[in-house]
């Protein structure tokens, strides 16, 4: 049976012991038992992912940049990918600004929670300058220090500039690129032996996502979740894949085929960093993305692009502000708008991250950071779908940049 296949019928079958798990209700034994096993066996897979991750992502975007041997290409690979990234996810926050104001989820609901918070709404608002100071502060930071803490943001910035400094050395320092090349080799060869465990841990992580959540709070907040699991989709299914054609001419199912193994990953991991081994694996073999494009767009995506994310922090912050019985006027989305995107390209591509700089945009219009409380129940669900398009765009990203650079006819 193909790798695929077992991938597939994993998630069917996790999703089926969930369900019959959360039928069973949580005090049986079997159910105790066998939450028990696959959160061992979830954790391994997740925990064997993030062992690659940090070795992986550096020497990916070293070897990428210092790849691209002219100056030139280096600059028009950087703006494409750039600029790619901008207009995806402003796309993405618009479709939730606008869908989230039209359907108004949350109108009429009252919650206890935000009784005293309501009171001191005022025009407490968080100003861009504090927040570009705290993220610029947290770009440059000693690389052993980066790479020690797993802080990808900061190991990415470093890994930029070192390929960069390689790329400016020349044949100088080819010694180093060649080491650099040949560890990444390494590390994709222990990638290749951890997806072979890759059924077994999307199983077990599915079963236990579809077990622990509360129903009770699940059914209150239905039209929310409706609505970013619809535009999240709707982004994920249209939009991207229409950019992919409008640019490349590649038909959606041409990519989705080639891009299954990354997106399953990222729906049952949660995790844009963690699914980065398979995700370079997709575009690479499968895609047929050249590695120095690869190397280059995908980790740098799976950091800093985040088109789901975006796009649920907007449609978040809507609904808050519906909850707490707040009208955001025009200028105040606007806020939002940018201050998604920042926290977007903020957070790192891990579980429940958005769910953290969720805070910055709810204070930066003057909504209550209590807020999260009520969404947290749902974020696990929510962030399978949003992780699963952050992941695409990526991936549909490097398409794009590649097809727009092989426009240079002197690229190789
Ligand atoms: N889990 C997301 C990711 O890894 C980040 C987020 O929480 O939105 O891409």
């Amino acid at each position: 049976m193909s790798l695929n296949t077992q991938i597939f019928l994993g998630c069917i079958l996790g999703i089926g012991l969930g369900f019959l798990f959360a039928r069973l209700g949580p005090e049986a034994v079997i159910v105790k038992n066998g939450m028990f096993v696959c959160g061992i066996l979830g954790t391994l897979f997740i925990d064997l992912l993030k062992m690659v991750l940090v070795p992986l992502v550096f020497t990916s975007i070293a070897v990428g940049v210092a790849n691209l041997s002219k100056h030139s290409q280096l600059h028009r690979v950087w703006i494409s990918t750039l600029g790619f990234f901008m207009v995806s996810m402003t796309l993405a926050i618009i479709l939730a600004l606008l869908a989230t104001n039209w359907l108004k989820p949350g109108q009429g609901l009252t919650l206890d929670l935000f009784q005293t918070a309501n009171q001191n709404i005022a025009a407490k608002q968080m100003s861009f300058g504090e927040f570009f100071a705290t993220f610029l502060h947290g770009l440059f930071i000693n690389p052993f220090a980066a790479l020690a803490q797993g802080n990808i943001l900061a190991i990415v910035i470093f890994a930029l500039f070192l390929g960069i400094a390689l790329v400016v050395g020349g044949e100088r320092y080819r010694n180093i690129l060649l080491l650099m090349q040949e560890g990444q080799e390494l590390i994709l060869r222990m990638v290749g032996w951890i997806m072979r465990l890759a059924p077994i841990g999307i199983f077990a992580l599915l079963a236990q996502l579809l077990v622990s959540q509360d129903k009770a709070v699940l059914v209150s907040l239905l039209e929310f979740v409706g609505l970013v699991i619809g535009t999240t989709l709707l982004h994920g299914f249209v939009v991207l894949p229409l950019l992919l054609f409008v640019f490349t001419k590649i038909p959606p199912r041409k990519f989705f085929w080639g891009a299954r193994e990354a997106l399953l990953t990222a729906f049952a991991t949660s995790s844009s960093s963690a699914t980065l081994p398979v995700t370079l694996r997709c575009v690479e073999q499968h895609l047929h993305v050249k590695p120095n494009i690869a190397g280059f767009v995908i980790p740098l995506g799976a950091t800093i692009n985040m088109d789901g994310t975006a796009l649920y922090e907007a449609s978040a912050a809507l609904f808050i502000a519906n909850l707490v019985g707040v009208e955001l006027d025009l200028a105040q989305q606007l806020i939002v708008f940018f201050t998604s995107m920042l926290a977007a390209v903020g957070a790192p591509g891990m579980p429940s991250a958005g769910m953290i700089t969720m805070v910055m945009v709810l204070q930066s219009v003057g909504l209550p950071a209590e807020a999260i409380a009520i969404l947290l129940p749902i974020d696990r669900l929510l962030d399978t779908f949003r992780t699963m398009v952050n992941v695409e765009g990526d991936m549909v990203g490097s398409l794009i940049v590649q097809h727009l650079v092989n426009q240079n006819a002197d690229f190789d």
